[in-house]
């Protein structure tokens, strides 16, 4: 067990990383591994837009706030949350994202682990009840019910994520239906999951760590 990994603290955006694929977190957040390929890069240009700090006011008289630096002790979380909207006292994370609306969960855990974080740190203000995601892909903005089932969610997340990182054993490709996810994963050529489930397929005894 490695326990100095598993008592670091870790970033919000890693915690999407786990819930899309937890092989694909331990490469980036225990092995520092990251690759780039067209939908990284795409991501990366486009928060280049969003990403510098600053405040304004909307014509309605509302605060936004860019580029809000996060963190949690209790929770062991650093980050940021790309936007805060403050609409007359109650708080909206928002995340920007480039592709279009996901059919997992990973957007919303990070988006409400943001909300955990703003909670802790202003606890004289109100529960977040919602946050939003504005995807580049559709242009649409969704707005996020910040449920006790979804904290929930997020607090196992960070969980798993944790006792992941602790064990130091890389998990298997992912396989079944949530393998279509391999298909936009930059990490593809380092993770090689069609190589790795054939061979496991043939009964092959892997050691995962030849793979590192
Ligand atoms: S290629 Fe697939 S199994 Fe490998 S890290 Fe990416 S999503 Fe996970």
């Amino acid at each position: 067990m490695n326990a100095e990994i598993g008592d670091e603290f870790i970033p919000i955006s890693l915690l999407n990383t786990y819930v899309y694929c937890p092989r694909r977190f331990y490469y980036e957040y225990v092995q520092a591994e990251m690759l780039v390929n067209e939908f990284v890069l795409e991501g990366t240009l486009q928060h280049a837009n969003i990403d510098a700090p600053g405040e304004h006011l909307t014509a309605e008289g509302d605060l936004m706030i860019r580029r809000v630096p996060l963190s949690s002790a209790t929770l062991g979380l650093t980050g940021f949350a790309d936007l805060v909207e403050d609409d007359s006292g109650a708080l909206c994370p928002v995340e920007y994202k480039h592709g279009q609306s996901g059919r997992w969960l990973n957007d919303h855990v990070q988006l409400c682990a943001q909300a955990l974080c703003l909670e802790e740190r202003l606890p004289e203000r109100a529960p977040i009840a919602r946050g939003a995601i504005f995807y580049f892909g559709s242009r649409r903005r969704e707005t996020v019910a910040l449920t006790a089932e979804l904290r929930e969610r997020t607090r196992a997340t960070i969980a798993q994520a944790r006792e992941l990182a602790a064990q130091g054993t890389i998990p298997a490709p992912l396989t079944g239906r949530a393998a279509v996810r391999c298909g936009d994963c930059s990490l593809q050529p380092l993770c090689l999951p069609e190589e790795v489930r054939r061979l496991r397929e043939k009964g092959a005894t892997i050691d995962d760590a030849v793979f590192d």
